[in-house]
Order: C-alpha cells, then sequence, then structure tokens
C-alpha cells in the first residue's frame, strides 16, 4: 500500500476507548475492521460508515456516536455498530479498498476480505433496520435512499429533522433515480439489474426490511455532514423507538 494521508490509529483508539465491548473482525494489511455494540439486548439496528474510504464524516460520525455518554439517547433501542468497514480506503482517501474494490457493488466476489469478514459477520443476523452513512461529493444538499419492505416510512422524518442543519437536495432525480423532498426510493430489481448484487439490495434481501442510506454533501465543513447523519440517525432511532 502506498503511504498513507490518514492515520487509523486516532480511529481504533477512540473506538477503543468508548466501547469496551469493541471486537475485530479481522485485519487488511494490518488495519483492523471494528465492530462495537451500545445499549443492552439484543441490537434493534445496524450502523454502517466508511465503506466508501473517501467519505470520512461518516467514520467520525460514527466514532461521535460510539463516544456520546450512555443515558438512553438511543431510545432504550441496542444498535451494532461498523464506524469503518473499509480501513485501507479510509487512510488512503480513496473510495475504493487497497484491492481497488468498491464494497458496496462487490458483493458477489468471494476473494476480498472485507467482504468475507461482513459476510461472516451478519451471518443469521437480522435487524429491524440498518442504516448506512454515506457521502457524494456532487449533491448540493443532504439526500437519502429508504427501501422497505412491508415497514413504515422514516425518510420524510429523517429529512425534517436534518433540515434544521444543512440544505436538503429536492431534485425530482437524483443519482438517476427518481427522489421526492430528499428521499431516493430507487426500484431494487432495476438497481439489481443495473448495478449487480449490491451490498444495500443484500442487506435488505437477507438481514433487514428497512434500508436507509444517508447522504450528507462533501462540499459542507466536517462538522456539519456529521451533525446532518446524527439528525438523521436520531429521528430513525425516535421513529423506531415510538414503534416499540
Ligand atoms: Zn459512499
Amino acid at each position: 500500500m502506498s503511504a498513507a494521508l490518514r492515520d487509523f490509529m486516532p480511529v481504533a483508539a477512540r473506538a477503543r476507548a468508548a466501547c469496551p465491548r469493541l471486537t475485530t473482525l479481522g485485519e487488511v494489511v494490518g488495519l483492523p475492521l471494528l465492530a462495537a455494540r451500545i445499549g443492552a439486548g439484543e441490537p434493534a439496528g445496524l450502523l454502517m460508515a466508511g465503506t466508501h474510504g473517501d467519505e470520512p464524516a461518516t467514520v467520525e460520525a460514527a466514532l461521535q456516536v460510539l463516544e456520546r455518554p450512555a443515558g438512553g439517547w438511543t431510545g432504550g433501542l441496542s444498535l451494532d455498530v461498523l464506524p469503518c468497514t473499509n480501513p485501507t480506503g479510509y487512510v488512503q482517501d480513496a473510495r475504493e479498498t487497497v484491492q481497488g474494490v468498491d464494497i458496496n457493488w462487490s458483493w458477489s466476489r468471494h476473494d476480498v476480505a472485507e467482504i468475507e469478514m461482513l459476510r461472516r459477520f451478519l451471518l443469521g443476523r437480522r435487524y429491524r433496520f440498518v442504516i448506512d452513512f454515506h457521502e457524494d461529493w456532487e449533491t448540493p444538499g443532504f439526500y437519502l435512499y429508504e427501501h422497505r419492505l412491508g415497514v413504515a416510512a422514516a425518510g420524510p422524518r429523517m429529512i425534517t429533522a436534518v433540515e434544521r442543519v444543512c440544505r436538503i437536495n429536492r431534485d425530482a432525480e437524483i443519482e438517476g433515480w427518481p427522489a421526492c423532498n430528499g428521499v431516493v426510493t430507487a426500484d431494487s430489481s432495476r438497481e439489481r439489474i443495473t448495478r449487480g448484487d449490491g451490498f444495500p439490495l443484500v442487506l435488505l434481501r437477507d438481514h433487514t426490511a428497512h434500508k436507509l442510506t444517508t447522504e450528507t454533501p462533501t462540499e459542507l465543513p466536517m462538522q456539519l455532514r456529521v451533525q446532518a447523519h446524527h439528525a438523521a440517525l436520531d429521528a430513525l432511532l425516535a421513529h423506531y423507538a415510538e414503534l416499540t
């Protein structure tokens, strides 16, 4: 691997300090793929970040979630947290892994260490929801993808919460998909045909009935992007806390 642009040590140190129950799913070029758990009992949801290594606000947002003081902010819900699923991409500030793989769209491959670790981690796990933090270089405002199978929508409520932090992308079409007030509801079958066996679709098929992907504009200051992800997450947790 060429010279690192970012140091992964502070990420691992902060996660470890914040979360005594931190585990390592494995290592890629000496960098750990970390898994944490917040709260007690069976986790209701999974929070993922850092799947694309050039989206650093997602990792920062996940670390700050781990660093929040315990005390009910999750509405009593327990969460699994994968704060950086692509550590080699993170240190290189690259979308892909050191192997040149986009984790999100290479799920059918069996020669990618990160994907194998995630596959083993997810085996037999089901969540009420999965939220995946991402960033977008091109968008002028925040938006999110919402895929759901027979469960109530949370996307519009999440947009209302993020609106207080930053601008929303209200285009009628985002990334080629129809969108309404910042919520993209891409059709799974069309997406599968166009993009291959994607991780978002595998999660929806095997591990949850409710998949959300938040996208912050990279042009905003880091802390605003972090706040936008948090506003979306907190609105989603409030939605599920009310259903419990
Ligand atoms: Zn991304």
